[in-house]
């Protein structure tokens, strides 16, 4: 029985017109793109070709992409090389801040600085409030802010985030600081030209819309000279030292014009697709919690809180039935982890603990979200039995 895949959300299946434009490249352009003879410039050629595909869908230009082994790399960049910059224009002791609810990516490094966290409302959603205070603080105690990162979408709960409003309050209160969104999830789904226009910064990842793992970027604004966190053979106008994954970067342009060109049909169709999902299971079993129900979502997600559940039986059950989904996230040895996202927003841990995640992509069918519905009914149902 082929499986149904609804964890588009952790990585996506590679579209047929990337896993064609990577082939040919890998046999044909080899050259290192850094080299001199005429091999290398052709790849260099396809490097310059691909980079502007990228900026062009995404709203930059090509000078803006700094290519990086993905959306990993390109927050850790985000977050290091602003803390960097703001050291040498003279301040001593720049604050990183980011939401309670970013990636691990975003998080950790932030953390490691010694940082601060803005708190998420009860619909996912960053108080803005909260950062005010946060900002107003900084300036009182004296400490100047390098950096504030907000999420475009959570990649646990699809709740969209209020960027423009942050980036307002940003600007009005620490016009110095250097305003990074992490945009992985959301430009699979949504158009990211209004938030190229307000950010800094801006991190993607290919293996979220149809391209490779280990390719993406950060997008950086022509105000922003970004130090290298990474010095090499000065390659991505000496951003990202490192000789580029030529055909990974081929394949995120080629996953980038095939998103852009269908986002606003697939948009709508897994939208509908996905609402149906959520109302089968929640009219199919009782006490289900809809988590960012009341905020705006992507279309894809639909992450669920079920009492009297352990989210590892249930996926166990899931992919008895040939449903592939995940929990709140998972560490490299794929345990599950407690979810801080749903922390922050203040859902009482016995609810999280039964947390699924259901996320579809592109090519979701009827038949994916039929089989869903019917697997979860049963193993909720199941596991409240035996509880
Ligand atoms: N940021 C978000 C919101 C993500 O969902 C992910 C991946 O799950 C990342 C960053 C990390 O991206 P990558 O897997 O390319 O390192």
């Amino acid at each position: 029985m082929a499986a149904h895949y609804l964890d588009h959300a952790a990585s996506t299946p590679p579209h047929p017109a990337v896993v064609a434009a990577m082939t040919e490249v890998i046999e044909s352009s080899f050259a290192n793109p850094s080299g001199a003879h005429r091999m290398a410039r052709e790849a260099n050629r396809r490097l310059d070709a691909a980079r502007a595909a990228v900026a062009g869908a995404f709203g930059w230009t090509p000078g803006n992409i700094v290519f990086t082994s993905g959306g990993t790399e390109a927050d850790n960049l985000a977050v290091n090389a602003s803390l960097a910059l703001a050291a040498r224009r003279g301040t001593p002791d720049p604050l990183a801040i980011c939401s309670a609810v970013e990636h691990h990516a975003v998080l950790e490094p932030v953390e490691h600085s010694g940082g601060a966290f803005i708190a998420a409302r009860s619909d996912g959603t960053v108080s803005l409030d909260h950062l005010e205070e946060l900002l107003v603080d900084a300036d009182r105690s004296g400490r100047m802010v390098g950096i504030v990162s907000v999420m475009a979408a959570n990649n646990e709960t699809g709740v969209v985030q209020p960027v423009a409003e942050v980036a307002r309050v940003v600007r009005r209160l620490a016009p110095q600081a250097i305003l990074h969104t992490d945009a992985v999830q959301y430009a699979a789904w949504e158009d990211t030209r209004d938030l190229a226009a307000t950010v800094d910064l801006m991190s993607v990842s290919a293996h979220k819309f149809g391209g490779p793992k280990g390719a993406g970027f950060l997008a950086v604004a022509d105000s922003v000279d970004l130090p290298a966190a990474q010095l090499g053979g000065g390659q991505e106008r000496d951003r990202r030292g490192g000789t580029q994954n030529v055909s990974g970067i081929i394949g995120l342009a080629s996953a980038a014009e095939v998103t852009v060109a269908d986002r606003a049909g697939n948009n709508v169709r897994v939208g509908a697709l996905r609402d149906r999902l959520e109302r089968g299971i929640v009219d199919g079993v009782p006490d289900v919690h809809v988590t960012g129900a009341t905020a705006r979502r992507l279309p894809n997600i639909s992450h669920l809180c079920l009492a009297g559940v352990e989210s590892e039986a249930l996926l166990f059950l899931l992919e008895k039935d040939d449903v592939m989904a995940s929990a709140a996230s998972s560490c490299a040895s794929g345990a599950q982890q407690a979810s801080h996202v749903l922390a922050a927003m203040g859902v009482p841990s016995e609810l999280a603990r039964g947390s699924v995640r259901l996320s579809l992509g592109p090519a979701s069918t009827d038949a994916d979200v039929d089989a869903a519905v019917e697997a979860v009914v049963a193993a909720v149902n199941r596991i409240r039995r035996r509880g």
